[in-house]
């Protein structure tokens, strides 16, 4: 089954043409993380699937229904953590969770609810006294009261904190251990590698990449990147053969390779029968930042 599907998807503003023809297909389960430069069609595209703006052309399922006018029955199945939510301050955190639970039928038990954003210890606190990164967990939190099946977050870490973010991605971990399915937005690469089931890079209204974080784009057959500095009174004319491109500048040696493990050994093998110091030893295979610079930075696809 799959909770969002969508073909041919369009959307224009007057003369200009937002989203240009976007596939999609999420399923139920997965947690898929939305990457793109600013203006591409991210916005456009999950408040489409969320109800709140029409489409042009095209067809978009979710949760089976079709989001325009955003049936009643669609909207008790998702929920919707925006970038900037204003809370009642003087409530408490139980008592805010319960009035949205009193919306309901059959809404997650309130200290579930805690479990899962990691609030329980706060449960009696006034809103005003939560940091930011508590108040957009508990944002979360009132996302979920309704159990819903399907939950959109859009930039869920935008602003916080390292230990803040940290707390938010188990908080998101713990959605996605409940088998909720997630559309995420966000502008950082290690939310998307450490969240997303798989990516999807919309770059000026087209999906240009949509794999796993790890496959992106051919990232698990791009380059390794080798690099260390010169053994003392040796050139890079002494340095064993190694598969892929080596050079050797200003003391320092780089190895551009597809094949790290055999380039290692043969280094490692080479320096250690000659007693040398391979100082600065650094391996750095292709980071989902720069294959997503590479297909943002390609982007003129008009
Ligand atoms: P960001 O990362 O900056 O939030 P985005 O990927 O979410 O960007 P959108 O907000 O969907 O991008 O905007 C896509 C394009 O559509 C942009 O060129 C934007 O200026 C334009 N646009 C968005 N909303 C409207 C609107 N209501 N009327 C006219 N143009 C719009």
């Amino acid at each position: 089954m799959s909770a969002i599907v969508v073909e041919g998807l369009r959307k224009q503003y007057g003369d200009h043409e937002a989203v240009r023809g976007i596939d999609l297909e999420v399923a139920d389960g997965q947690v898929v993380c939305l990457l793109g430069p600013n203006g591409a069609g991210k916005t456009t595209t999950v408040e489409i699937l969320e109800g709140y703006r029409n489409r042009t052309a095209g067809t978009v399922r979710v949760l089976g229904f079709d989001p325009a006018g955003q049936p009643l029955a669609l909207r008790q199945r998702i929920g919707i953590v925006l970038q900037e939510c204003a809370l009642p301050a003087d409530l408490r955190v139980a008592e805010l969770l319960d009035a949205y639970r009193d919306y309901y039928p059959h809404p997650r038990p309130r200290d579930e609810l805690l479990d899962i954003v990691e609030l329980r210890g706060e449960s009696a606190a006034p809103i005003k006294a939560l940091s930011g990164g508590q108040q957009r967990r508990l944002d979360l939190a009132l996302a979920l009261t309704g159990d819903p099946d399907l939950v959109f977050l859009d930039e869920p870490t935008t602003g916080f904190d390292p230990a803040a973010r940290r707390r938010c991605w188990a908080a998101i971990r713990n959605l996605a251990a409940l088998d909720k399915t997630v559309l995420l937005t966000t502008h950082y690469m290690d939310e998307a590698q450490e969240l997303a089931d798989r990516v999807a890079v919309l770059v000026d209204g087209l999906i240009v990449a949509d794999d796993a974080p790890h496959r992106l784009a051919g990232r698990h057959l791009a380059p390794t990147h080798v690099s260390f500095h010169l053994p003392e009174g040796r050139s890079g004319d002494d340095l064993p053969a190694v598969p892929g491109e080596i050079a050797a500048e200003g003391g320092k040696v780089m190895i551009a390779t597809r094949e790290p493990d055999v380039a290692l050994y043969t280094l490692l093998a080479w320096a250690r029968r000659r007693h040398l110091d391979l100082s600065g030893l650094a391996v750095a295979p292709p980071t989902l930042e720069d294959i997503y610079l590479a297909l943002a930075g390609s982007g003129a696809t008009r």
